[in-house]
């Protein structure tokens, strides 16, 4: 992050969510106050209202933009928002108006700070509204609104809460696609894109239960970089991890789509499950793996090297098993140990009902 970034405070979202329906709310009240007074509008005590009123919404975005604690500001404009409604209503008070604001302020507390700023902001309006009416302009009771009034405080309601439903629908819009982001972040490995370790232990049980329950064998395959140390002390670190995001490129290209699945268990290991395969097709695929690895010419920066794999394969019958995750694991890590005692660059099946690791 540069030093610029850091010091910049983060915008907080209702700061950018307000700024809009404050600017309408301004220019139609504005509007209403004009044709309320008429010429008197053009008094030396109206005027500077008016003036302020213009100024109004973009010096409280640009305070709250620019302030440390935008949220807190906000909320402070929230309540300049209600003493000025008051004000603006006591200039001329009708019981149209009165109850206009009056909604207005409720959903906008509601929506930015719930009850508590409902409370507040109800508060000050009625202190602005008091004031106004008892000190500022003598009060003469409520007048009718015109015809005029009415149907300009009728437009600027409709308009006022469709950009309230609008910005709500792509509020909830992004909500949702950062919740999609959250997610997938959640479960996939940040450098291979493969699974990452907490859904494999999330999603390996599931997938045992399915086979169970559905009566279809299942099998796993534990497949381990050879030598990667030696790879990553003669290239480096960025060239093991772009041989990680390589292997698991290949590897993808070997299994079913939407079936089979990839997960990184763990450094240079990864645990591949096929669900409804026997062992023959697992070793198959775990074989193509392999060959495709071997034969594959690593070439990064203009490097070129070569890597191989090791693999330990194991399936579970479609019936009779009572396999947990960790059994399976431990099955094909079994399986890898041996490729890797066999020299590296090979594919190892164990039997999982003949092995000590399986459950009694
Ligand atoms: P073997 O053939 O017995 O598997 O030997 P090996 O060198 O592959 O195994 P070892 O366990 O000795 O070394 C694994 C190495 O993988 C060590 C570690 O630095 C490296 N490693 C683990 N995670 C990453 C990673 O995310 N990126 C890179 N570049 N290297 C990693
Ligand atoms: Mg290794
Ligand atoms: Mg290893």
């Amino acid at each position: 992050m540069t030093e610029q970034a850091k010091q910049q405070p983060k915008q907080h979202p209702i700061i950018k969510t307000n700024y809009l329906p404050r600017c309408y709310a301004t220019v139609f009240l504005l509007s209403i106050c004009g044709l309320k007074l008429g010429e008197s509008l053009l008094e030396l005590q109206y005027l500077w209202l008016f003036i302020l009123g213009v100024c109004y919404p973009h010096v409280t975005y640009f305070l709250a933009k620019h302030s440390q604690n935008g949220k807190r500001q906000e909320h402070i404009n929230i309540h300049v928002d209600a003493f000025i409604s008051g004000i603006l209503v006591s200039i001329q008070p009708d019981y149209y108006m009165l109850s206009t604001m009056g909604i207005i302020l409720c959903v906008n507390a509601l929506y930015i700070g719930a009850f508590r700023m409902l409370v507040t902001c109800i508060f000050v309006y009625a202190i602005a509204l008091a004031l106004g009416m008892g000190y500022l302009w003598p009060f003469a009771g409520f007048v009718e609104a015109s015809w005029a009034v009415q149907i300009m405080i009728s437009i600027f309601i409709l308009i006022y809460f469709c950009t309230f439903a609008i910005l709500s629908y792509y509020l909830t819009r992004r909500m949702i696609a950062l919740n999609k982001e959250v997610q997938s972040l959640s479960i996939i490995d940040g450098l291979t894109k493969a699974y990452n370790r907490h859904y494999l232990d999330a999603n390996l049980t599931k997938e045992i239960h399915r086979s169970q329950r559905l009566n279809y064998p299942l099998t796993v395959i534990f497949a381990d970089l050879d030598h990667f140390k030696q790879i990553n002390d003669t290239y480096g670190h960025q060239i093991g991890d772009k041989v990680l995001i390589e292997f698991v490129n290949i590897a993808a290209t070997s299994v079913r789509e939407d079936v089979d699945w990839i997960a990184r268990f763990g450094g240079e290991e990864f645990v591949i499950v096929l669900p409804n395969a026997d062992s023959d097709y697992g070793a198959s695929i775990a074989e193509r793996i392999r060959q495709d690895i071997d034969q594959h010419l690593f070439e990064f920066d203009g490097q070129a090297l070569s890597v191989s794999s090791s693999f330990g394969v194991v399936s579970i019958a479609s019936e009779g098993n009572n396999a947990s995750m960790e059994n399976i694991i431990a099955c094909a890590d079994s399986g890898l140990y041996k490729a890797k005692a066999n020299g590296r660059n090979c594919v190892e099946v164990v039997d999982f009902y003949s092995t000590a690791e399986q459950p009694s």
